[in-house]
Protein backbone atom coordinates (compact mmCIF):
# COMPACT_ATOMS: atom_id res chain seq x y z
CA UNK A 1 0.00 0.00 0.00
CA UNK A 2 1.16 3.29 -0.89
CA UNK A 3 0.79 5.71 1.56
CA UNK A 4 1.52 9.63 1.98
CA UNK A 5 2.08 11.25 5.11
CA UNK A 6 1.72 14.72 5.47
CA UNK A 7 3.45 16.68 8.20
CA UNK A 8 6.97 15.78 9.75
CA UNK A 9 6.05 16.26 13.41
CA UNK A 10 6.11 14.09 15.82
CA UNK A 11 2.59 12.53 14.93
CA UNK A 12 4.06 12.28 11.20
CA UNK A 13 6.84 10.70 12.34
CA UNK A 14 5.33 8.07 14.81
CA UNK A 15 2.84 7.68 11.36
CA UNK A 16 5.64 7.03 9.16
CA UNK A 17 7.87 4.75 11.27
CA UNK A 18 4.59 2.70 12.18
CA UNK A 19 3.60 2.30 8.66
CA UNK A 20 6.74 1.27 6.98
CA UNK A 21 7.08 -1.26 9.67
CA UNK A 22 3.39 -2.84 8.27
CA UNK A 23 5.00 -2.82 5.13
CA UNK A 24 3.14 -0.18 3.50
CA UNK A 25 5.51 2.32 1.52
CA UNK A 26 5.59 5.43 2.35
CA UNK A 27 6.49 9.58 1.43
CA UNK A 28 6.79 11.91 3.95
CA UNK A 29 5.91 15.59 2.68
CA UNK A 30 6.83 18.52 5.14
CA UNK A 31 6.30 21.80 4.27
CA UNK A 32 9.50 23.06 6.15
CA UNK A 33 12.04 20.65 8.24
CA UNK A 34 10.79 18.10 10.37
CA UNK A 35 9.98 19.34 14.04
CA UNK A 36 9.31 23.08 12.30
CA UNK A 37 5.80 22.91 14.22
CA UNK A 38 4.38 22.46 17.78
CA UNK A 39 6.93 19.26 18.40
CA UNK A 40 9.91 21.69 18.60
CA UNK A 41 7.83 23.62 21.36
CA UNK A 42 6.69 20.80 23.53
CA UNK A 43 7.36 20.70 26.89
CA UNK A 44 7.35 16.86 25.80
CA UNK A 45 6.13 15.59 29.17
CA UNK A 46 4.91 11.90 28.95
CA UNK A 47 1.97 11.46 31.01
CA UNK A 48 -1.39 10.55 31.77
CA UNK A 49 -1.44 12.94 34.73
CA UNK A 50 -4.75 15.11 34.69
CA UNK A 51 -6.50 13.06 31.83
CA UNK A 52 -10.01 12.92 32.14
CA UNK A 53 -12.89 12.01 30.96
CA UNK A 54 -11.76 7.76 31.78
CA UNK A 55 -11.34 6.79 27.97
CA UNK A 56 -8.56 9.89 27.41
CA UNK A 57 -7.01 8.55 30.44
CA UNK A 58 -6.61 5.40 29.29
CA UNK A 59 -5.40 6.30 25.87
CA UNK A 60 -2.66 8.49 27.64
CA UNK A 61 -1.76 5.65 29.87
CA UNK A 62 -1.42 3.31 27.10
CA UNK A 63 1.00 5.66 25.54
CA UNK A 64 2.98 6.36 28.57
CA UNK A 65 3.68 2.53 28.32
CA UNK A 66 4.77 2.63 25.04
CA UNK A 67 6.48 5.41 25.14
CA UNK A 68 8.47 3.15 28.31
CA UNK A 69 8.95 -0.04 25.33
CA UNK A 70 10.11 2.83 22.47
CA UNK A 71 12.71 3.94 25.11
CA UNK A 72 16.22 5.28 23.31
CA UNK A 73 18.24 7.97 23.91
CA UNK A 74 15.48 10.47 23.24
CA UNK A 75 13.61 8.79 26.22
CA UNK A 76 14.26 10.31 29.98
CA UNK A 77 12.01 7.66 32.19
CA UNK A 78 12.58 10.24 35.39
CA UNK A 79 9.38 10.36 37.16
CA UNK A 80 7.32 13.63 38.01
CA UNK A 81 7.87 15.59 41.30
CA UNK A 82 4.72 17.18 42.04
CA UNK A 83 5.01 19.97 44.53
CA UNK A 84 1.87 21.86 45.92
CA UNK A 85 2.42 24.80 48.21
CA UNK A 86 -0.98 26.53 48.38
CA UNK A 87 -4.32 25.18 50.00
CA UNK A 88 -6.05 25.59 46.36
CA UNK A 89 -3.28 23.09 44.70
CA UNK A 90 -3.09 20.87 48.35
CA UNK A 91 -6.90 20.35 47.56
CA UNK A 92 -7.04 19.87 43.59
CA UNK A 93 -3.65 17.54 44.12
CA UNK A 94 -5.35 15.23 46.98
CA UNK A 95 -8.92 14.91 44.86
CA UNK A 96 -5.98 13.78 41.75
CA UNK A 97 -4.32 11.71 43.85
CA UNK A 98 -6.76 9.49 45.32
CA UNK A 99 -8.87 9.79 41.48
CA UNK A 100 -5.12 7.83 40.23
CA UNK A 101 -4.50 5.37 42.59
CA UNK A 102 -7.96 4.16 42.44
CA UNK A 103 -7.42 3.27 38.70
CA UNK A 104 -4.22 1.76 39.65
CA UNK A 105 -2.04 4.64 37.99
CA UNK A 106 1.98 4.52 39.92
CA UNK A 107 1.87 7.41 42.54
CA UNK A 108 4.00 7.67 45.90
CA UNK A 109 3.42 10.54 48.23
CA UNK A 110 6.43 12.02 49.59
CA UNK A 111 8.05 13.48 52.49
CA UNK A 112 10.23 16.90 52.15
CA UNK A 113 13.47 14.78 53.06
CA UNK A 114 12.39 12.19 50.24
CA UNK A 115 11.79 14.85 47.54
CA UNK A 116 15.23 16.77 48.63
CA UNK A 117 16.99 13.35 47.86
CA UNK A 118 14.83 13.29 44.27
CA UNK A 119 16.42 16.68 43.78
CA UNK A 120 18.81 17.74 46.06
CA UNK A 121 18.74 21.29 44.41
CA UNK A 122 15.15 22.28 45.51
CA UNK A 123 14.52 24.87 47.19
CA UNK A 124 12.88 24.15 50.30
CA UNK A 125 9.20 25.48 50.04
CA UNK A 126 6.94 26.50 52.80
CA UNK A 127 6.27 24.57 55.68
CA UNK A 128 2.81 22.54 54.69
CA UNK A 129 3.90 22.06 51.35
CA UNK A 130 2.93 18.56 50.03
CA UNK A 131 5.21 16.37 47.19
CA UNK A 132 3.71 13.61 44.97
CA UNK A 133 6.21 11.48 43.21
CA UNK A 134 4.60 10.14 40.11
CA UNK A 135 7.55 7.54 38.96
CA UNK A 136 6.06 6.16 35.80
CA UNK A 137 6.01 9.64 33.97
CA UNK A 138 9.05 10.28 31.75
CA UNK A 139 10.35 13.49 29.25
CA UNK A 140 11.04 13.21 25.50
CA UNK A 141 14.00 15.00 23.88
CA UNK A 142 10.92 15.58 20.92
CA UNK A 143 14.01 16.45 17.93
CA UNK A 144 15.89 13.34 18.74
CA UNK A 145 12.73 11.64 19.10
CA UNK A 146 11.63 12.95 15.51
CA UNK A 147 15.28 11.59 14.06
CA UNK A 148 14.54 8.02 15.60
CA UNK A 149 11.44 7.58 14.23
CA UNK A 150 11.91 9.25 10.65
CA UNK A 151 15.61 7.45 10.59
CA UNK A 152 13.30 4.16 11.51
CA UNK A 153 11.21 5.37 8.41
CA UNK A 154 13.74 6.03 5.85
CA UNK A 155 15.38 2.33 7.01
CA UNK A 156 11.97 0.37 6.01
CA UNK A 157 11.85 2.28 2.77
CA UNK A 158 10.55 5.54 3.07
CA UNK A 159 11.19 8.51 1.45
CA UNK A 160 11.02 12.31 3.22
CA UNK A 161 10.35 15.77 0.71
CA UNK A 162 10.92 18.79 2.95
CA UNK A 163 10.14 22.02 1.94
CA UNK A 164 6.83 19.75 0.30
CA UNK A 165 4.21 22.63 1.18
CA UNK A 166 0.68 20.54 0.10
CA UNK A 167 -1.52 22.87 -1.85
CA UNK A 168 -4.03 20.21 -3.58
CA UNK A 169 -5.23 16.91 -2.65
CA UNK A 170 -7.60 15.21 -5.42
CA UNK A 171 -9.15 11.81 -4.23
CA UNK A 172 -10.37 9.70 -6.98
CA UNK A 173 -11.24 5.67 -6.90
CA UNK A 174 -7.64 4.53 -7.59
CA UNK A 175 -6.31 6.46 -4.37
CA UNK A 176 -5.37 10.05 -4.47
CA UNK A 177 -3.07 12.55 -5.97
CA UNK A 178 -0.77 14.97 -3.78
CA UNK A 179 0.26 18.12 -5.24
CA UNK A 180 2.84 20.24 -3.92
CA UNK A 181 3.46 24.21 -4.06
CA UNK A 182 6.48 23.53 -6.32
CA UNK A 183 4.49 21.68 -8.79
CA UNK A 184 5.76 17.98 -8.09
CA UNK A 185 3.17 15.34 -7.50
CA UNK A 186 3.05 12.07 -5.15
CA UNK A 187 0.29 8.95 -5.53
CA UNK A 188 -0.86 7.17 -2.78
CA UNK A 189 -3.55 4.74 -1.99
CA UNK A 190 -4.53 6.73 1.36
CA UNK A 191 -3.19 10.06 2.87
CA UNK A 192 -2.81 10.80 6.25
CA UNK A 193 -2.97 14.52 7.12
CA UNK A 194 -0.39 14.58 10.80
CA UNK A 195 -0.69 18.82 10.06
CA UNK A 196 -1.12 19.51 13.66
CA UNK A 197 -2.29 23.26 13.80
CA UNK A 198 -2.48 23.34 10.39
CA UNK A 199 -4.96 19.99 9.91
CA UNK A 200 -8.11 22.63 9.33
CA UNK A 201 -6.48 23.80 6.22
CA UNK A 202 -5.06 20.72 4.83
CA UNK A 203 -8.13 18.93 5.28
CA UNK A 204 -9.96 21.74 3.40
CA UNK A 205 -7.90 20.49 0.25
CA UNK A 206 -9.30 17.13 0.18
CA UNK A 207 -12.91 18.83 0.42
CA UNK A 208 -13.16 17.88 4.17
CA UNK A 209 -14.13 20.13 7.16
CA UNK A 210 -12.40 19.45 10.56
CA UNK A 211 -13.94 22.46 13.46
CA UNK A 212 -10.62 23.94 14.91
CA UNK A 213 -10.04 25.97 17.49
CA UNK A 214 -8.55 29.52 16.72
CA UNK A 215 -5.34 29.80 18.73
CA UNK A 216 -5.86 33.65 18.63
CA UNK A 217 -8.82 34.44 20.41
CA UNK A 218 -8.84 30.57 22.70
CA UNK A 219 -7.98 29.34 25.39
CA UNK A 220 -6.56 26.81 27.53
CA UNK A 221 -6.38 23.73 25.72
CA UNK A 222 -5.18 25.53 22.32
CA UNK A 223 -1.87 27.41 23.58
CA UNK A 224 0.65 26.93 25.47
CA UNK A 225 3.69 28.78 26.20
CA UNK A 226 7.26 27.42 26.24
CA UNK A 227 10.32 28.76 27.33
CA UNK A 228 13.54 27.54 27.67
CA UNK A 229 16.48 29.08 29.89
CA UNK A 230 20.46 29.60 29.88
CA UNK A 231 22.00 27.30 31.48
CA UNK A 232 21.45 26.78 35.69
CA UNK A 233 24.26 25.94 38.01
CA UNK A 234 22.06 23.52 39.74
CA UNK A 235 20.91 19.66 39.14
CA UNK A 236 17.44 19.62 37.99
CA UNK A 237 17.12 15.38 36.89
CA UNK A 238 13.60 15.16 36.34
CA UNK A 239 10.34 16.83 35.34
CA UNK A 240 9.26 18.86 38.06
CA UNK A 241 5.36 20.33 38.43
CA UNK A 242 3.63 23.20 40.67
CA UNK A 243 0.70 25.21 40.45
CA UNK A 244 2.87 27.95 38.37
CA UNK A 245 5.64 26.63 36.34
CA UNK A 246 6.43 22.69 34.80
CA UNK A 247 10.24 22.72 34.23
CA UNK A 248 12.74 19.67 33.12
CA UNK A 249 15.88 19.79 31.88
CA UNK A 250 16.46 20.84 28.48
CA UNK A 251 19.93 19.32 27.79
CA UNK A 252 22.66 22.31 28.08
CA UNK A 253 22.22 22.84 31.45
CA UNK A 254 19.22 25.04 31.17
CA UNK A 255 15.32 24.30 32.35
CA UNK A 256 12.54 23.65 29.68
CA UNK A 257 9.56 25.22 31.43
CA UNK A 258 5.93 26.02 30.48
CA UNK A 259 4.90 28.53 33.02
CA UNK A 260 1.09 28.09 33.79
CA UNK A 261 -0.19 31.28 34.23
CA UNK A 262 0.35 31.99 30.60
CA UNK A 263 -1.18 28.66 29.74
CA UNK A 264 -4.09 29.81 27.13
CA UNK A 265 -3.18 33.24 26.16
CA UNK A 266 -4.33 34.02 22.63
CA UNK A 267 -1.43 33.77 20.25
CA UNK A 268 0.06 36.02 19.33
CA UNK A 269 1.49 37.70 21.30
CA UNK A 270 5.12 36.22 19.77
CA UNK A 271 7.33 36.59 22.59
CA UNK A 272 6.48 35.67 26.59
CA UNK A 273 6.28 39.01 28.24
CA UNK A 274 9.28 39.83 29.57
CA UNK A 275 7.96 41.58 32.99
CA UNK A 276 6.44 38.28 34.09
CA UNK A 277 8.60 35.88 34.20
CA UNK A 278 10.13 37.13 36.78
CA UNK A 279 6.74 36.34 39.03
CA UNK A 280 6.36 33.41 37.06
CA UNK A 281 9.52 31.48 38.56
CA UNK A 282 8.74 32.87 41.74
CA UNK A 283 5.97 29.72 41.62
CA UNK A 284 8.49 27.38 41.23
CA UNK A 285 10.38 26.57 44.28
CA UNK A 286 13.28 24.76 42.08
CA UNK A 287 17.04 25.71 42.76
CA UNK A 288 17.78 28.93 41.59
CA UNK A 289 14.67 31.09 41.97
CA UNK A 290 14.22 34.98 41.97
CA UNK A 291 15.87 37.43 41.72
CA UNK A 292 19.27 36.07 40.12
CA UNK A 293 17.85 32.86 38.33
CA UNK A 294 17.74 31.83 34.99
CA UNK A 295 16.71 34.14 32.09
CA UNK A 296 14.59 33.43 29.86
CA UNK A 297 16.33 32.64 26.50
CA UNK A 298 14.02 31.07 23.42
CA UNK A 299 11.75 29.53 21.72
CA UNK A 300 9.23 31.66 23.08
CA UNK A 301 5.85 30.34 22.37
CA UNK A 302 3.97 27.51 20.67
CA UNK A 303 0.42 26.63 19.62
CA UNK A 304 -1.29 23.32 19.59
CA UNK A 305 -4.47 24.13 17.37
CA UNK A 306 -7.25 21.80 19.02
CA UNK A 307 -10.13 20.42 16.88
CA UNK A 308 -13.14 22.61 18.35
CA UNK A 309 -14.76 19.96 20.53
CA UNK A 310 -11.88 20.89 23.00
CA UNK A 311 -10.61 17.87 23.27
CA UNK A 312 -7.79 16.81 21.40
CA UNK A 313 -8.94 13.35 20.23
CA UNK A 314 -12.40 13.56 20.44
CA UNK A 315 -14.79 13.21 18.03
CA UNK A 316 -12.51 14.56 15.22
CA UNK A 317 -11.91 12.36 11.99
CA UNK A 318 -8.46 13.61 12.38
CA UNK A 319 -7.04 13.67 16.42
CA UNK A 320 -4.30 15.78 17.58
CA UNK A 321 -2.14 14.27 19.36
CA UNK A 322 0.37 15.52 22.14
CA UNK A 323 3.71 14.26 23.08
CA UNK A 324 2.34 11.59 25.28
CA UNK A 325 0.06 9.96 22.40
CA UNK A 326 1.77 9.80 19.87
CA UNK A 327 2.49 6.55 19.93
CA UNK A 328 -1.36 5.32 20.59
CA UNK A 329 -1.74 7.84 17.60
CA UNK A 330 0.28 6.44 15.31
CA UNK A 331 -1.40 2.81 16.18
CA UNK A 332 -4.86 3.82 15.35
CA UNK A 333 -4.16 6.20 12.41
CA UNK A 334 -2.56 2.96 10.40
CA UNK A 335 -5.77 1.29 11.62
CA UNK A 336 -7.95 3.41 9.71
CA UNK A 337 -5.27 3.34 6.98
C1 LIG B 1 4.08 24.89 24.99
C2 LIG B 1 3.60 23.51 24.69
C3 LIG B 1 3.84 22.51 25.60
C4 LIG B 1 3.41 21.21 25.33
N1 LIG B 1 3.69 20.25 26.25
C5 LIG B 1 3.30 18.99 26.03
C6 LIG B 1 3.61 17.97 26.97
O1 LIG B 1 4.27 18.24 27.97
N2 LIG B 1 3.20 16.70 26.72
C7 LIG B 1 2.48 16.39 25.58
O2 LIG B 1 2.14 15.20 25.41
N3 LIG B 1 2.17 17.34 24.66
C8 LIG B 1 2.56 18.62 24.86
N4 LIG B 1 2.27 19.59 23.95
C9 LIG B 1 1.52 19.23 22.75
C10 LIG B 1 2.43 18.56 21.70
O3 LIG B 1 3.67 19.21 21.63
C11 LIG B 1 1.74 18.61 20.34
O4 LIG B 1 0.46 18.04 20.46
C12 LIG B 1 2.51 17.81 19.28
O5 LIG B 1 3.85 18.27 19.20
C13 LIG B 1 1.83 17.96 17.94
O6 LIG B 1 2.59 17.23 16.99
P1 LIG B 1 2.08 17.14 15.49
O7 LIG B 1 3.06 16.28 14.77
O8 LIG B 1 0.63 16.79 15.46
O9 LIG B 1 2.13 18.65 14.93
P2 LIG B 1 3.41 19.60 14.46
O10 LIG B 1 4.60 19.27 15.28
O11 LIG B 1 2.88 20.95 14.47
O12 LIG B 1 3.68 19.05 13.01
C14 LIG B 1 2.88 19.38 11.91
C15 LIG B 1 3.79 19.48 10.69
O13 LIG B 1 2.97 19.60 9.55
C16 LIG B 1 3.64 20.48 8.65
N5 LIG B 1 2.64 21.02 7.71
C17 LIG B 1 1.63 21.86 7.97
N6 LIG B 1 0.95 22.14 6.85
C18 LIG B 1 1.53 21.43 5.84
C19 LIG B 1 1.29 21.32 4.44
N7 LIG B 1 0.29 21.98 3.81
N8 LIG B 1 2.12 20.51 3.71
C20 LIG B 1 3.12 19.82 4.30
N9 LIG B 1 3.40 19.92 5.63
C21 LIG B 1 2.62 20.71 6.40
C22 LIG B 1 4.24 21.55 9.54
O14 LIG B 1 5.30 22.24 8.92
C23 LIG B 1 4.69 20.71 10.74
O15 LIG B 1 6.05 20.31 10.64
C24 LIG B 1 2.70 20.90 24.15
C25 LIG B 1 2.45 21.92 23.23
C26 LIG B 1 2.90 23.21 23.48
C27 LIG B 1 2.65 24.28 22.47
Amino acid sequence: MRVVVIGAGVVGAAVAAGLTRRGAQVTVLEARTPGAGTSSTSVAWVNANNKTPRAYFDLNQAAVWAHHQLAGDHFFPTGNLECAATDEHRELLEARVTRLIGMGYPVERVTARRALALEPDLVPPPPGTEYVFFPGEAYVHPLRLLGRLLGEARDGGATLECGAEVSAIEASASGAKVTVADGRTFAGDAVVTCAGRWTQHVAALAGLTVPMLDPAVSGTVTNGFLVTTSPVPARLSRVLTTAGLNLRPDGEGGCCCSPCPWTGWPIPPRRCPRRSWPRSWRCCPACCGPPRGPRPSGPWWGSGRCPATGSPWRGSPIPGGGCTRWPRTAGSRWRRC
